[in-house]
C-alpha cells in the first residue's frame, strides 16, 4: 500500500476542472447557443478531442483514437500496466456541461496532479465515443465497439445518423476513421489493470442526503422492449361502452400493474412507460391499437427480468379478457454490472481517509463503464448535481466536487498500484 494519504490543493483544482468544463462550453465546443450539444463527427466534438489532447501531450501523454474515434492518451508505452481514468464528452442533442465531460475533464486534472507532484503513476485516459447516441441513437456505442458487442452489419446498415439517415459507417469513414477495423478498438483496454469514472449522479439522492460523493458498486441492467395491444378502432360516439374493443384501455391496465411489480421486485428495480402511441389517435376514435415502451432497469438480474416476463404475460391476459391480443418486442437489453470489490474498497479507503462521508450506491442510469466492466476491474465516483438535473441545459455540479474526486481517485489508484 502507498504510505500516508496524499491531500491536494482542492481549491487549484476545482478552479482548474471549473475552467476546462466552461472552455468545454465555449462557441467551438457546441452546435447550439442555447445548451451543450455535440456528438460523434462533428466539428465541436472533433474540437472537444483537440482540446484534450494538447493538454494531455503538454502532460508528456501519448494521444490516439481507436478505429472509429474513441479517445485515447497514456503516459507509459504499450505493453507497460496503466490504470484507465475517463468518461465520455459527447452530450445529449439539448445537454449541459457536466455530464460525461466531467468525468474527462476531471480524467485530465489527476493526469496534471500526477505530474505536478510527482507521483509517476502509469495512466491512460480514454473519452469513449458517443456514450449517449445522440449521433446514430445508439447508447453507449463507442464502448459497446471496444467490447465487441455490436454486428458489422449494425454499423454498416442499421445505426443510422439522426441528421441524415446515413449508416454510420459511412459517418465514420467520412470523419477519416476506418470502420472496418472496428474490431481493433478493444486494444483500447489493453494494459488497463483498473478503471475509475467519475460521473454525476443523474439523481438527487447525494443532494438531498448531504452526501459529496458517491461510491458506485453496481450499475443497473435494463430491458428497453415495446408492448403492441391490438384492438378495433370504431366511431368514439357511435359505439356503446360493451362493444369495444379500446386497445387504450389496456395499455392504462398495464402501466398501474408495471407500477406495481417494479415496486414490488426490491433489488432496485424500476420500471417506467416513457412513449405512449394510440392509433388513430383522433380524439373520436376509440383506439384500435396501443403502443408503449417499457424501460426496466435494477442492479438483481432475475428481479428486473422477472418484471418484464410479469408485465409482458399481464399484458396478453388483459388484453384477452377484452378479447384483445398483446404483442411484446425487446429493442435492447444489457446485465446488471456489480463493480470489482477492489477498486471499490480502495475508493472507500481513500473517501474515508479524507474524513469526507460518502454514501455506497448503486448507479441506476448506464454508464461506459458497464461496457468494460466484465474486463477490466472497475468502479464509479459520483458526485451530484443540483437537483438530479441532467441531460439538460439547467445541469449544473460544483467543481470542488469533482476536485474532492479528484484526490479520491488519485489516492485509490495509488493504492492500487502499489499493492498489485
Ligand atoms: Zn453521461
Amino acid at each position: 500500500m502507498a504510505t500516508g494519504q496524499l491531500t491536494i490543493d482542492r481549491a487549484k483544482s476545482a478552479e482548474r476542472i471549473g475552467r476546462d468544463v466552461d472552455n468545454l462550453a465555449g462557441p467551438d465546443y457546441t452546435l447550439s447557443d442555447e445548451a451543450i450539444k455535440r456528438y460523434a463527427y462533428t466539428q465541436v466534438y472533433r474540437n472537444t478531442l483537440d482540446y484534450f489532447a494538447s493538454e494531455l501531450q503538454a502532460l508528456g501523454f501519448e494521444v490516439y483514437e481507436d478505429p472509429v474515434g474513441t479517445f485515447v492518451a497514456r503516459n507509459r508505452p504499450a505493453g507497460e500496466g496503466v490504470f484507465g481514468v475517463g468518461s465520455h464528452c459527447d452530450s445529449n442533442r439539448n445537454g449541459g456541461k457536466y455530464d460525461g465531460t466531467l468525468g474527462v475533464v476531471t480524467a485530465l486534472e489527476i493526469c496534471r496532479l500526477n505530474n505536478e507532484l510527482g507521483l509517476g503513476l502509469p495512466l491512460k485516459l480514454i473519452s469513449f465515443l458517443e456514450e449517449e447516441g445522440s449521433g446514430f441513437g445508439q447508447m453507449l456505442l463507442g464502448s459497446r465497439i471496444i467490447a465487441q458487442r455490436v454486428e458489422e452489419k449494425e454499423l454498416r446498415e442499421s445505426f443510422l445518423s439522426e441528421d441524415d439517415g446515413r449508416p454510420f459507417w459511412e459517418h465514420a469513414e467520412e470523419a477519416g476513421y476506418e470502420p472496418e477495423r472496428w474490431r481493433e478498438a478493444v486494444q483500447v483496454l489493453d494494459d488497463l489493470y483498473g478503471w475509475i469514472e467519475l460521473h454525476i449522479e443523474q439523481a438527487r439522492v447525494l443532494q438531498d442526503t448531504g452526501h459529496r460523493i458517491g461510491i458506485v458498486n453496481a450499475i443497473a441492467g435494463y430491458v428497453h422492449a415495446d408492448i403492441t395491444i391490438r384492438g378495433r378502432s370504431d366511431h368514439a360516439g357511435a359505439t356503446p361502452m360493451d362493444f369495444r374493443q379500446d386497445a387504450g384501455l389496456v395499455a392504462a391496465e398495464c402501466m398501474l400493474e408495471l407500477e406495481r411489480l417494479a415496486s414490488a421486485a426490491g433489488g432496485g428495480t424500476v420500471g417506467t412507460v416513457g412513449e405512449m402511441e394510440l392509433k388513430p389517435g383522433l380524439i373520436n376514435a376509440v383506439p384500435g391499437e396501443a403502443r408503449f415502451s417499457l424501460d426496466i432497469r435494477g442492479v438483481d438480474e432475475g428481479a428486473f427480468r422477472g418484471v418484464a416476463r410479469d408485465i409482458a404475460a399481464f399484458a396478453e391476459k388483459a388484453a384477452g379478457e377484452r378479447g384483445m391480443t398483446a404483442g411484446y418486442t425487446q429493442r435492447q437489453t444489457l446485465s446488471a454490472m456489480q463493480l470489482d470489490d477492489n477498486v471499490v474498497a480502495a475508493l472507500e479507503s481513500a473517501v474515508e481517509a479524507s474524513g469526507e462521508p460518502y454514501m455506497a450506491m448503486h448507479s441506476g442510469a448506464a454508464h461506459d463503464t458497464m461496457s468494460i466492466a466484465d474486463r477490466v476491474p472497475s468502479a464509479m465516483v459520483f458526485v451530484p448535481c443540483k437537483d438530479g438535473i441532467s441531460h439538460s441545459p439547467e445541469e449544473y455540479a460544483n467543481p470542488a466536487d469533482a476536485a474532492l474526486g479528484a484526490e479520491i481517485m488519485l489516492n485509490a489508484i495509488r493504492s492500487l498500484s502499489t499493492s498489485g
